[in-house]
């Protein structure tokens, strides 16, 4: 029998509708989703991840001078996205979303903490460990299933390091929004399925398990 976890990625007001400054579109039709997986009870833990930036994160596009927000920058022959600032710690952007509903024992993993580094998935860098591993090794967890914002982003490379640190993964497809078009959302599908990943809806979760 495997032991099962939600993982439920960035649903931070500055990730949401309408307001949020790197608001996802269909951010928000995905809370009420997000809600009722938690509330069905197959999960032995949730897991809730959090960009907590510093004011000053390199991936701000005001942080760069002449750059705008969407436009790449280069450092060290790799390419970054600039993003308008958000989900700064501390700020009400970086809080959960109001209609998400958060429990008292729902581990809370904050990534994205450096200044000069980037950080999509909760699963952390070489240089920013988020503890989300030895948290899931902990409890025996073996199987995943990811939701939240934005697929074609945070989602996708959580995935991916869930998938290649061993664990079961699935994409509640449903349950999570992006920023890109569908050929980018395609191309994120198709890398991560390759992978391993599963891609289902929340209506198949209790088909066929
Ligand atoms: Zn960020």
């Amino acid at each position: 029998m495997k032991r099962s976890a939600l993982l439920v990625v960035d649903v931070q007001n500055d990730f949401c509708e309408p307001e949020g400054s790197l608001a996802v579109p269909g951010s928000l039709k995905i809370i009420p989703i997000i809600n009722q997986l938690k509330a069905d009870n197959h999960y032995a833990c949730v897991y809730l991840a959090c960009d907590a930036h510093p004011p000053d994160h390199f991936s701000f596009a005001s942080n760069h001078p002449g750059k705008a927000p969407f436009e790449k920058i280069e450092i060290d022959g790799t390419a970054f996205d600039l993003w308008p600032a958000h989900c700064v710690k501390g700020t009400q952007g970086a809080q959960f979303h109001p209609l998400l509903n958060v429990n008292e024992r729902d581990v809370i993993i904050e990534k994205g903490t450096l200044r000069h580094r980037e950080c999509y998935s909760a699963f952390g860098s070489q240089e920013e460990d988020t503890n989300i591993l030895s948290d899931l090794k902990s409890r025996q967890i073996d199987s995943l299933d990811i939701v939240g914002l934005a697929l074609d982003y945070c989602v996708k490379e959580t995935a991916r390091d869930a998938i290649q640190n061993g664990f079961s993964v699935r994409v509640i497809e449903d349950a999570t929004a992006a920023v890109g078009n569908s050929l980018i959302v395609q191309s994120a599908k198709d890398t991560l399925t390759r992978l391993g990943v599963q891609f289902l809806l929340s209506s198949q979760l209790n088909e066929g398990s």
